[in-house]
């Protein structure tokens, strides 16, 4: 906070001592004398023309299709105002595996793949530790808001450094760098490490919530804003369609399918309209929960960063300023409802909405025109699997514990004896207290002391796990770390680069297995109490990789661009544009072919 106040203090300083230089240099130049033209190849200070504020916007599951299935039904001001004033690209895909919220969240503003950031899923499993840890786990860390005493996040897992980062290092920290989600990881990962906060939404108690990583308490506008218990005004909230039912049976289909699952104690149904208790009395856990699987939940982070605009004044400086605004809640729906339901679409129609004001907000408070905008999202979504097949596609649900026996079941064939019961070689982790065998993200984790106990080969175990696995309906193919880790495979072959590109060697497992277009693993729910997935994401296909990206600002020219790109190529862009060092990672391609030669661009005034 101390930052701000000599903000505060230095900016009339310097306009007093702009305005000296200025009449200065007035009276000292004869009036009738023409004035000095400006040198050529002496570009102005970069600071001059620099935006003074980026706004990343980021809505979790926003699959691109939704541009083009619904954009005809998108109001003037949000996603709309976007896809007409803004460069956007038709051919975005993420080019990593697994397409998850964290990694996804990470590429950004690193402009780095998982193999590079380190945060290769949301959460994997530690061999140092021996311990299961999510993307932004940090015991060192105190939770702030929430439960006392609870341990807290940051972003220390993320390895590269950010746009956040670069800007503040180069100004001395001048300019303020803040993560908005209803996520932790969606909050942390975009704003980097040496941001001055990240905030997310608490379930157990409504509150938007931070960790000791950025300091000791929240800032008071934090509090004053927890302390008016917005989300609690939507206890009991119907939630019925924006508009009429026809559009959604058009572009949806039914409303009441099957294979829409819902957690029976909700008191909720899986139509419209939804009314949102989550099956408690008053505000509780039970109904935050609820809250997130709600287009209210959105409304809540539209507040919020609001609030975080006018309080840390965003965008008021030559210091440019970075906000990044996750929206979480279409990806929860999109998990219970799938990509075509009502409900997702709804969705879709309700966050153009909400990012229209929150636009509208930054224009009036900033103004868009000093103000660069980028539109994503983390990843897509496959359809239901039970829906897929009725679309005549190959879909199929599978568990987590089908595959796991298979290999297990094969281990033991192939290597047991008497003397050597060959049950243990793939590693068991502990996750809060219970132990679990080392399959996660599709990845197995292999006990490489068993197997150096039992003389067995690594190399050739990871081929035996991966050849048993191969026996699992649906699946694909399979990598090993060996391959991986020796270049045995090209990067001409897009399943294995994407993979590769999901690979790091210290947090990742031994064998990956990936499966076929529209075959899903599924795996429980972590916490019991939430519902399980009736659809998800996390495959190298386009349904997961294919997603907007729009950057919307006064040195991009608006239009449709067919060049291949993909969401890495923001950061180096973005650093390219503020005249600031790469993040150190960074390995996307600045996309110059959206880029107004600064001498062609029109001056506005500045607000
Ligand atoms: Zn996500």
């Amino acid at each position: 906070m101390q930052n701000s106040r000599i903000r505060r203090l230095t900016r009339p300083f310097s306009l007093l001592l702009s305005l000296v230089f200025f009449l200065s240099a007035v009276t000292l130049l004869p009036a009738q004398q023409p004035r000095p033209a400006r040198r050529t190849g002496n570009p102005a200070p970069a600071t001059e023309s620099r935006p003074r504020l980026v706004l990343l916007i980021v809505v979790d599951q926003f699959r691109y299709d939704y541009l083009t299935r619904f954009g005809d039904l998108f109001g003037s001001r949000g996603i709309g105002r976007l896809m007409r004033e803004g460069a956007s690209w038709t051919a975005a895909n993420f080019d990593h595996m697994p397409t998850f919220t964290a990694p996804g969240h990470a590429v950004f503003m690193t402009g780095a793949w998982p193999s590079q950031t380190g945060i290769i899923a949301n959460e994997w499993y530690e061999r140092d530790t021996g311990k299961k840890v999510k993307s932004v786990t940090d015991d060192s860390t105190n939770k702030l808001a929430g439960k006392p005493g609870e341990k807290g996040y940051s972003p220390r897992r993320l390895l590269c450094s950010s746009v956040g980062d670069e800007l503040r290092m180069a100004d001395g920290d001048r300019s303020k760098v803040i993560g908005i989600s209803a996520k932790d990881r969606s909050a942390i990962l975009p704003a980097g490490r040496r941001a001055n906060a990240a905030y997310w939404f608490g379930t157990d108690n409504g509150n938007m919530l931070s960790s000791t990583y950025y300091f000791d308490r929240e800032p008071e506008w934090v509090e004053r804003f927890n302390n008016r218990h917005l989300a609690d005004q939507w206890f009991g909230a119907h939630w019925d369609r924006l508009l009429p039912e026809a559009e959604y049976l058009k572009r949806a289909g039914k409303d009441d399918v099957p294979w829409e699952n819902l957690d029976k104690s909700s008191n909720d149904t899986n139509y419209f309209p939804h009314v949102i208790t989550g099956g408690a009395d008053k505000p509780s856990r039970m109904f935050y929960k609820a809250l997130d699987y709600t287009p209210f939940s959105n409304d809540v982070l539209v507040a919020f960063a609001e609030a975080a605009i006018t309080n840390e004044k965003l965008g008021d400086d030559v210091d440019t300023d970075l906000l990044s605004v996750s929206f979480s809640a279409n990806d929860y729906v999109g998990h219970r409802f799938g990509p075509y339901s009502h409900e997702a679409m709804d969705m879709t129609l309700r966050v153009d909405r909400q990012i229209g004001t929150l636009l509208d907000f930054v224009d009036a408070h900033v103004g868009l025109r000093n103000t660069v905008v980028i539109f994503s999202a983390d990843h897509g979504a496959s359809p239901v699997p039970e829906q897929a097949v009725l679309m005549k596609l190959p879909g199929r649900r599978y568990q987590k514990a089908e595959l796991r026996q298979i290999v297990e079941d094969g281990l033991k064939a192939r290597y047991g004896r008497k003397d050597r019961p060959a049950t243990d070689y793939i590693q068991t982790f502990t996750n809060k207290e219970e132990t679990e065998p080392g399959l996660i993200n599709s990845n197995f984790y292999l006990n490489r002391a068993a197997l150096k106990r039992d003389g067995i080969d690594l190399d050739e175990c990871e081929r035996v796990v991966g050849e048993l696995s191969m026996r699992m309906p649906g699946a694909a193919r399979y990598f090993t770390r060996a391959q991986l880790e020796n270049g045995l495979i090209s990067s001409a072959d897009p399943i294995a680069r994407r993979v590769l590109h999901g690979f790091y060697p210290q947090r990742s497992g031994d064998v990956i297995v990936v499966f076929e277009p529209y075959n899903i693993l599924f795996d429980l729910p972590d916490d019991p109490t939430d519902p399980r997935s009736t659809a998800t994401h996390g495959s190298p296909y386009s349904y997961d990789t294919h997603v907007p990206l729009i950057i919307m600002g006064r040195d991009f020219a608006k239009g449709r661009y067919d060049q291949a790109a993909t969401p890495a190529d923001i950061a180096p862009t973005l650093a390219g544009l503020l005249g600031v060092q790469p993040p150190s990672c960074s390995t996307g391609r600045v996309l110059s072919e959206a880029l107004v030669k600064r001498s062609e661009r029109r001056q506005p005034p500045v607000k």
